[in-house]
């Protein structure tokens, strides 16, 4: 008999669940609020790294299987509930990740020029959430706070030229304001050591071959080895950072227009400025135990932007449980409730690769099979109910025409120029049903 499963969320996690499921009897819908699929493969992964973006092809392929349908511009919670889903379907699964920021918790941090990494990175990814962002960024320097992978893509995609990000697909708004900016220098603030930075080294080592930009770094802020209890594959990267470190603390801040600044032991306590952003007081710290511990000492830079790139938060769904603490629906490797289930970062919190999500879709689609609830109606109830309340699907065949305009509008070597509004993605369709309508062919641009 086939199993009716819902997916919600058409992210790398959603996508992994959905190819694990097809290779069962099972009916698997992809439920996603915006039009466009993939997550945080369109919207999270930097606009400049590509070669990661392609990994949407293989999601593709999924999303094009028999058994598969998806349900774009569906919001769970506006247009279904997740009680009325898990009425209708044998299982639900929560692939929802952490779209927020972790607040700031900064004196200051309400200060015109002040925007969390989620929001940022949203906003020049072309996120429809994020569109109107509007950041501030006249301004010859920012400051990022965190060391992560997210800090690091801010900061480069801050200071790349226009060459440089030819091939990259920046939405034109972005492109604009980034490089009409007068940033010169982008410093990023560490917390605790160099080796306990989060960030990977390809990702660091990127930062030293930048046309226009140096990275700097404090040599006296590098231990010369790293020291610690580590497990083997985590000790090869943080020993591989400082050695990335310690060649970038050789470069010159003169040698480039621009410079992006390692500052490490440096916790930030206040946001300055009047009604905007002026500056940013951080404590000097050192390490105990794993831990920054503040020394006392504090020192001030001058920024007119901060962008606070310190991890992701989920939110709360509707019908479903959520520990504050974690920012995760608490669960048992995946299992929350009957019939209820939920993988990546709603259910472990935000961090790891996209990989780092396959596992958590087969893992999900095994215990979905093995707890072996059949019967309900599922897709057929659910399209029923979607245009009983005049809610208007859209499937990946009409989010593939609307993909192709996307591709069609760039300059190469740009694979696409986004549609940056959910209404700017459904009025192609309306001009495409229009033109077959009337026989003329038509599209627009963003
Ligand atoms: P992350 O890796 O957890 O880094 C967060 C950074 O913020 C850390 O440096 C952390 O310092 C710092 N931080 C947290 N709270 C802070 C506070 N209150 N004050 C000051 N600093 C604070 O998170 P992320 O950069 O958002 O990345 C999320 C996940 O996506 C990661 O697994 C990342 O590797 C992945 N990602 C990968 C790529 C890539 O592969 N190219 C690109 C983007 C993202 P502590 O360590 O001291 O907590």
């Amino acid at each position: 008999m086939t199993i009716r499963v819902a997916i919600i969320g058409a992210g790398p996690a959603g996508f992994y669940t959905a190819e694990a499921l097809t290779e069962a009897d099972a009916e698997i819908d992809l439920i996603e609020y915006l039009p466009a699929p993939y997550g945080l493969i369109r919207a999270g992964v930097a606009p400049d790294h590509q070669t990661t973006k392609k990994i949407q092809k293989s999601y593709a392929k999924t999303a094009l299987k028999p058994a598969v349908r998806y349900y774009g511009n569906v919001k769970v919670g506006r247009d279904v509930s997740l009680d009325e889903l898990r009425e209708i379907y044998d299982a639900v699964v929560l692939a929802i990740g952490a779209p927020t920021d972790n607040p700031a918790r900064l004196p200051g941090a309400d200060k015109r020029g002040v925007y969390g990494s989620a929001a940022f990175v949203g906003w020049y990814n072309a996120h429809p959430d994020f569109r109107n962002l509007d950041p501030d960024l006249d301004t010859s320097a920012v400051a990022v706070v965190g060391v992560g992978n997210v800090a690091v893509d801010v900061a480069r995609v801050l200071v790349k030229t226009p060459a440089e990000m030819a091939t990259a697909d920046l939405p034109d708004y972005a492109a604009e304001r980034i490089q009409a900016a007068p940033i010169q220098d982008v410093y990023m603030f560490g917390r605790r050591g160099p080796v306990d930075a989060k960030f990977t080294n390809v990702e660091l080592r990127e930062m030293g071959r930048l046309e226009n930009c140096v990275p700097i770094v404090d040599p006296a802020q590098l231990p010369d080895a790293v020291e610690g209890d580590y497990e083997d594959r985590d000790l090869r990267v943080r020993e591989k950072n400082l050695a990335t470190l310690k060649e970038f603390s050789e470069r010159r801040r003169e040698e480039k227009p621009k410079g992006v600044h390692f500052v490490f032991y440096a916790s930030p306590v206040e946001i300055l400025g009047g009604e905007k952003v002026e500056g940013l007081r951080l404590e000097r710290t050192r390490v105990e135990e794993g831990r920054a511990v503040g020394t006392g000492e504090f020192f001030e830079v001058a920024c007119g932007a901060i962008v606070s790139a310190i991890g992701y938060r989920s939110t709360p769904i509707e019908g479903a449980p959520f520990d504050e603490k974690w920012g995760i629906v608490p669960n048992e490797d995946g299992r929350v409730e009957d019939g209820l289930y939920a993988v990546g970062w709603i259910k472990r919190g935000p961090t790891g690769t996209i990989a780092t999500n396959k596992p958590d879709g087969k893992l999900a689609a095994e215990q979905i099979l093995a707890d072996g609830k059949e019967g309900k109606p599922g897709r057929a109830s659910l399209e029923k109910l979607l245009a009983a309340r005049g809610v208007r699907p859209v499937s990946f065949e009409e989010w593939q025409k609307i993909e192709a305009i996307e591709e069609a509008n760039a300059t190469p070597p740009s694979p696409r120029r986004k549609f940056a509004t959910v209404e700017d993605m459904l009025a192609q369709l309306e001009r495409a049903e229009a033109a077959r309508e009337t026989g003329c062919p038509g599209s627009a641009r963003a």
